[in-house]
């Protein structure tokens, strides 16, 4: 029976939101360059000593255990450019306590690494598709490689994944014409697609409220293509996403909202960066230095007291929209979505 200590118990806000999924950023570099998220040139990375060793991301996910953190997500930058990411993935996997694991990526790199990352105990994939056209991918990513995220998708459905998604980023202006091809893409793929309202992290802060094209916009265009959607009941009421499924068995499609819907009252999401900075909410303007502590040996009380008064100083949304919202210093390559 576990000792009823202060570590012991759960990461709670003040409004009583409880804390139990953590995502990890691996790194701020990537091989390719989303306007809405990295500036095209002249990108300072972080040196690689200032980047969380695993052996310290492994200290702070076991110190976050204690404290019923247990779902965890890897992210960068783009996190399969890290060396050796397997080697994490293994070790996180056999953790005791870790109940779900799943890396974001953008796919380029998954031809050659998905079978390593599934061997290594991943189980869950979200893979990056904004457009099914080489022009629009330009575009976006100012980078070639479509042709190798559609490979890296056609490689991990080949590799057991418990779970592969797709995520687009639907921008006004610019995805109109690729929001049912998506559709289509994914559902001929049987494929979970999620579109994602485009936010204000993006370093070029070009953000503008005009750009978003809202969830309810899109399931609009999805539905006037393939019928109506059905709401699917939430299984984690933290999730983010609305899921719906397609009424004619086209399988499921769901819609993140954070612009024209937040969903921040029932946030259980913390981040820690690349360079080992805790933060309480991707909106965040300030950050507790984990890595700091883990460099000087601190013990994982310790660890815990630290993000305990992060989670303390967690505001009660984002805010964008309202007068209070005020940018990140950080764009979201430094973040990690
Ligand atoms: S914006 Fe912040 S508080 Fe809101 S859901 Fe995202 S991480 Fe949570």
């Amino acid at each position: 029976m576990h000792k009823h200590t202060v570590a012991n118990t759960q990461l709670t806000d003040r409004l009583g939101r409880i804390h139990t999924s953590l995502r990890i950023s691996v790194t701020d570099r990537c091989n390719i360059r989303c306007f809405y998220c990295m500036p095209e040139k002249d990108v300072e990375f972080c040196p690689r000593d200032e980047l969380l060793t695993f052996e310290e991301i492994c200290r702070f996910v076991r110190a976050m255990l204690q404290v019923g953190v247990n779902k965890f997500r890897i992210t960068g930058g783009e996190p399969l450019v890290r060396a050796d990411l397997p080697d994490l993935i293994k070790q996180l996997h056999q953790m005791p306590g870790v109940a779900d694991l799943a890396v974001t990526t953008n796919g380029i790199l998954l031809p050659d690494q998905a079978a390593a990352l599934r061997a290594a105990g991943l189980r869950r994939l979200n893979i990056s598709l904004d457009t099914l056209r080489e022009e629009t991918f330009r575009k976006i990513t100012r980078r070639e490689g479509l042709d190798r995220v559609l490979d890296g998708i056609a490689i991990a459905q080949t590799c057991d994944f418990e779970k592969i998604r797709l995520n687009a980023i639907a921008i006004r202006g610019l995805s109109e014409h690729d929001v049912v091809p998506l559709g289509r893409f994914a559902r001929e793929q049987n494929l979970e697609l999620r579109f994602i309202e485009f936010m204000p992290l993006d370093a070029d802060t070009a953000w503008q409220s005009e750009n978003v094209l809202t969830g309810a916009t899109l399931r609009q265009m999805l539905e006037a293509e393939f019928g109506p959607l059905e709401p699917v009941s939430r299984t984690d009421p933290a999730q983010p996403a609305i899921d719906y499924r397609f009424t004619d068995g086209g399988g499921r499609i769901g819609f993140i909202n954070p612009v024209s819907s937040p969903f921040c009252s029932t946030c259980n999401r913390l981040r820690i960066t690349a360079e080992g900075q805790v933060r309480n909410c991707l909106f965040s303007t300030a950050e507790w230095d984990a890595r700091a502590m883990l460099r000087q040996g601190a013990s994982d009380k310790e660890l815990i007291h630290l993000v305990r008064e992060c989670v303390a100083a967690k505001a009660p949304a984002h805010g964008i929209g309202t007068g209070e919202f005020v940018r990140p210093q950080r764009a979201m390559y430094q973040i990690g979505g």
